[in-house]
């Protein structure tokens, strides 16, 4: 099985977004892990959002889990809302 000549592609990005919470848990094998890093690399969209999603995991894993604040919650599940729906990102 090898499939690191794929193209990234739309598709791939649906499906690096629904991975990237599973990135940031660790529980992803190397293989997919180094997948995604490469779809991040030549995918600005994608980097974005899983640096977004990062630096709040960040956050949150150096306070209490309950203590997000729903405003933060709601910024990321519209920026990856956006970013699904294909619009283009407010820079
Ligand atoms: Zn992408």
């Amino acid at each position: 099985m090898d499939d690191s000549h794929l193209e990234p592609g739309a598709g791939d990005c649906a499906d690096s977004l629904k991975e990237l919470y599973t990135f940031l848990d660790g529980e992803l094998t190397v293989e997919r892990r180094t997948h995604i890093r490469q779809h991040l690399d030549g995918c600005q969209n994608c980097y974005e959002a899983f640096d977004f999603e990062a630096e709040l995991r960040i956050v949150v894993s150096a306070k209490c889990r309950d203590e997000v604040p729903d405003e933060l919650r709601a910024r990321v599940a519209d920026a990856l809302n956006k970013l699904r729906q294909g619009d283009e990102p407010v820079l």
